[in-house]
């Protein structure tokens, strides 16, 4: 029997996670990577509980562990009065191996599968190789590819486009990308500065709500991050400059001296659900399926589900017989959690964290407070945003 070709345009955390459950699995994989090496751009820091679980099958969760910061309590706090809200993970004891927030940057992921790649024969990771087309058959999938400007054709079995917000892949297949893009486009500042030295009860994770300007504040193993939103009318490089940077740094906390910042990310935020998650043999997954604002974390979370739920259909059909009808339900699923899950709660999460309206202000951080004080609402809100609820619901769609 010939052995199963599976080719993965992307390697990011989606594209990487796909190429080692299915590499795991004794398919062929090749996965074709744009840049020369694996981004250590600053991304996703938060890794939720059912993630982990996931990725505890690899002997990824500890490593990970190893090297971040396992954040018991997340925070839903006003930007001037403190703590709103504080939320005990350990109320998802039983309903996760990991009930708690896991803070690492997801470049320690990529680069923790690359290693167990390196082991696996049958994968192969083409850096500096470009998707530049798709076109499929019936019985198989053709990519044209181009290394370092040198084109070249791959044939495949079935084809996982994991390359990202831009998809080559969707828009080879012209996928449509329905949604839109907010006005408004979102900072992110790294400082050595310890902010819980001055804001009383800090966690590690905090959310935190202003009519003005809100923040979320969120701890590394060496940094803190600062997410801003900026205002539609001003340039990228006033925004980005030393003076504008400082400004928002000492509006939220004044400090004597000016703050070291480390870096500086400014970017568009979107919420977008392509029009379709699989077409014949190619199937999407990550960013390239679905994007939507940071606040709650979902983005990376939401891609590793993608995978773990994508790449289990294939091996059905494949190593056990299953039909190929099996292989439809991954959209069924997944683009249900995107629409109604991904992009409802982090939509939902930014207008509760930028209301300007002072009675529905208060109404919201009522709730939370009541919420928070009552272990059954508690739990409750804490399987959502931990996504235990979305998988839940994904598995439930036949
Ligand atoms: C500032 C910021 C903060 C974020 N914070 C969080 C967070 O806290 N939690 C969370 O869950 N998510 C977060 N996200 C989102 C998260 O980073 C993404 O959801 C995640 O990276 C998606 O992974 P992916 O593998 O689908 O795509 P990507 O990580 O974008 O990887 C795609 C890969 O494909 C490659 N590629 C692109 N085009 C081609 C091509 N034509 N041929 C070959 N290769 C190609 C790219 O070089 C890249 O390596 C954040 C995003 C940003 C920008």
């Amino acid at each position: 029997m010939t052995q199963t070709h599976i080719l993965i345009a992307g390697a990011g955390p989606v594209g990487l996670v796909s190429a080692l459950v299915l590499g795991k699995a004794g398919m062929k994989v090749t996965v074709l990577e744009a840049a020369s090496a694996l981004s250590m751009d600053l991304r996703a820091s938060t890794f939720h509980p059912p993630t982990l679980d996931m990725l505890a099958r690899f002997g990824l969760t500890d490593a990970l562990v190893a090297q971040g910061l396992v954040a018991r309590y997340t925070q839903q706090r006003d930007r001037h009065e403190g703590v709103v809200a504080e939320f005990d993970m350990t109320l998802l004891q039983g309903d996760t191996d990991h009930p708690f927030r896991l803070q690492c940057e997801q470049w320690k992921l990529t680069q923790l599968i690359k290693q167990q790649l390196d082991a696996l024969p049958d994968v192969t990771l083409r850096f500096s190789t470009k998707l530049e087309s798709v076109t499929q058959t019936a019985g198989k999938v053709q990519a044209s590819v181009s290394t370092d400007g040198q084109a070249d054709r791959i044939e495949a079995d079935y084809m996982i486009g994991a390359d990202g917000a831009w998809s080559a892949t969707r828009r080879a297949l012209d996928i449509e990308f329905e949604g839109f893009t907010y006005p408004e486009r979102f900072l992110v500042i790294s400082t050595d500065f310890e902010y819980a030295d001055h804001l009383p009860r800090l966690s590690y994770v905090n959310y935190c709500s202003d009519p003005e300007e809100w923040c979320v504040l969120l701890r590394v193993p060496t940094l803190w991050r600062v997410l801003f939103p900026t205002r539609p009318e001003e340039s990228d490089e006033y925004v980005m400059s030393d003076d504008a940077v400082q400004a928002r740094l000492q509006n939220l906390l004044p400090q004597p001296q000016p703050y070291n910042t480390l870096h500086r990310t400014l970017y568009k935020v979107h919420q977008r659900v392509a029009r379709q998650f699989r077409q014949g043999r190619v199937f999407l997954a990550g960013d390239a399926a679905h994007i939507n604002n940071p606040l709650g974390g979902m983005g990376m979370n939401g891609g590793v589900h993608d995978a773990m739920n994508l790449t289990d259909k294939p091996l059905q059909v494949i190593q056990h017989g299953a039909s190929p009808d099996l292989l439809d339900r991954y959209e069924r699923q997944r683009r249900t959690i995107a629409i109604e899950y991904i992009n409802a709660s982090t939509a939902r999460n930014k207008r509760e964290i930028e209301e300007r309206d002072p009675v529905v202000r208060k109404r919201t951080q009522d709730e939370l407070r009541e919420t928070a004080a009552d272990p059954v609402r508690a739990k409750a809100y804490l399987r959502k945003s931990s996504m235990i609820d979305a998988l839940e619901r994904a598995e439930s769609i036949a």
